[in-house]
């Protein structure tokens, strides 16, 4: 039987695995993580990730893990609120949704949703990828070998795949000029409610702390700051250290953030970068999710596009005829990139003056911020708004670490 081998246990990873399962392929995915990686911040159900996961029966589990919200404030040192924007101000389609769930419980869904033909090998990654005539040869970090009909690098965006065969991140990585730090807070008897708001403080030099619901007892919690460079991925203390400086004047509830990042098990802080590779293919090997087209979390669109690729990539191997017939897999790839790359260059594109938006310089770009915020929703926007959100629903999914796709540039 054809056997591919799937490098990510993401949400691009574990949905191709899922759904090539389906059609017939033996699957192995190699996971560098120890288990499932947990965390992040809200997904929403629209376009892209809804129809996909309707198609893959899924739709149904996700509703059932919504997270209840009611909407963006953004706020000031004292909790004062500058602007907000309820789940009702754009039909319940707007900036907050009132379909959204938690990346973890999604994430978890798919994978739990994977057959016996999936062998996740957590711990797991490849060493190098070697094209053989009949398949690829790839070597793992445990030392085993094996050959495949078919590699898919779905390793995000600093995707190892990507790194053997195509040559160095420098050469396809596009920074933003901002960093994020997102973690779950576990709150105690004494940690403020946030009653269901997404809580925003913007504070001058370009720097940005949220709160926003999580499971019940839980909240999520995002710092954004001005970076392109970070201290190595595997240095904590110094990644701490930096966090702490950078945010050691901003007030609300800033301290007791920094706090609790050290004890989050599931922190994470990257640059928000864009990936930008001219081909996702070689051979029979592909890239698939951020590690081929990373939009950035600006973009709001990382799990739609990762949903949406990994459903069109399977599609273009089945309509190739694999896995009966694997002989064709190398232009089943490049079908799937003629169908997926229009979606990827489009959500590549963000509006101008998004990053600066997200985290404005100074006191005053904060103020302008909110007052665009509470124009959006005058009675003579509404209707542009409404629509420009229709508009990018196809394929929307993540709730933007910033302000909507309208936001004008300021
Ligand atoms: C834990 C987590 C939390 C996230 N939170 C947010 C968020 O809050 N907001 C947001 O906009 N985006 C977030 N993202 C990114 C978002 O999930 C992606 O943009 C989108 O879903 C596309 O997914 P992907 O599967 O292509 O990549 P990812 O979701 O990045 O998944 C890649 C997977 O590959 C694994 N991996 C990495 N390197 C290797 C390797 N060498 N060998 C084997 N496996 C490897 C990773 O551990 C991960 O499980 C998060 C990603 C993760 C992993």
């Amino acid at each position: 039987m054809a056997h591919v081998l799937v490098v990510g246990a993401g949400i691009a990873g574990d949905t191709l695995a899922l759904l090539m399962e389906r059609d017939g392929w033996t699957v192995t995915v190699a996971e560098i993580a120890p288990a499932l990686r947990t965390g992040g911040q809200t997904v929403d159900l629209r376009g892209d990730s809804r129809e996909v996961l309707e198609r893959a029966g899924l739709l149904q589990q996700a509703l059932d893990c919504l997270v209840p919200q009611r909407g963006a404030a953004w706020i000031d040192t004292r909790e004062r609120r500058l602007a907000e924007m309820p789940v009702e101000a754009f039909d319940g389609r707007g900036y907050v949704s009132r379909e959204e769930l938690l990346r973890t419980d999604l994430a978890r869904i798919i994978h739990e949703a994977t057959g016996p033909g999936v062998t996740h090998r957590f711990g797991e990654t490849v060493e190098t990828l070697q094209d053989t005539a009949t398949g690829v040869r790839a070597r793992f970090r445990s030392g085993t070998t094996q050959t495949f009909d078919l590699v898919v690098g779905a390793d995000g965006a600093h995707s190892r795949v990507r790194a053997l065969r195509f040559g160095p991140q420098e050469n396809y990585r596009k920074p933003l000029g901002l960093a994020h730090a997102w973690f779950t807070l576990t709150e105690r008897p004494a940690t403020p409610p946030l009653h269901g708001w997404f809580l925003t403080h913007n504070a001058p030099g370009r720097r940005a702390v949220e709160a926003r619901p999580g499971h019940p007892g839980q909240q999520e919690v995002g710092l954004t700051f001005a970076a392109d460079t970070l201290p190595p991925r595997h240095d904590r203390d110094a990644q701490f250290a930096l966090l702490e400086r950078t945010f050691a004047d901003v007030g609300w509830r800033t301290a007791e953030f920094l706090a609790a990042a050290r004890q989050a098990d599931d922190f994470a802080l990257d640059t928000f970068d864009q990936i930008h590779v001219p081909c996702w293919s070689t051979g029979r090997t592909v890239l698939l999710g951020d590690s081929a087209w990373c939009a950035s979390p600006l973009s709001g669109l990382g799990t739609a596009l990762a949903l949406r690729g990994a459903a069109e990539l399977a599609a273009a191997l089945r309509a190739a005829g694999a896995p009966g017939d694997t002989a064709r897999t190398p232009a089943a790839l490049t079908a799937f990139e003629q169908a997926m790359r229009p979606r990827t260059t489009s959500a590549q594109q963000l509006p101008p003056g998004r990053v600066t938006s997200m985290a404005p310089k100074s006191a005053l770009g904060i103020r302008i911020n909110a007052l665009a915020m509470r124009a959006l929703q005058s009675k003579a926007a509404r209707p542009l708004v409404r629509k420009a959100f229709a508009g990018s629903e196809h394929g929307r999914t993540d709730t933007p670490a910033t302000e909507p796709r309208t936001t004008p540039a300021i």
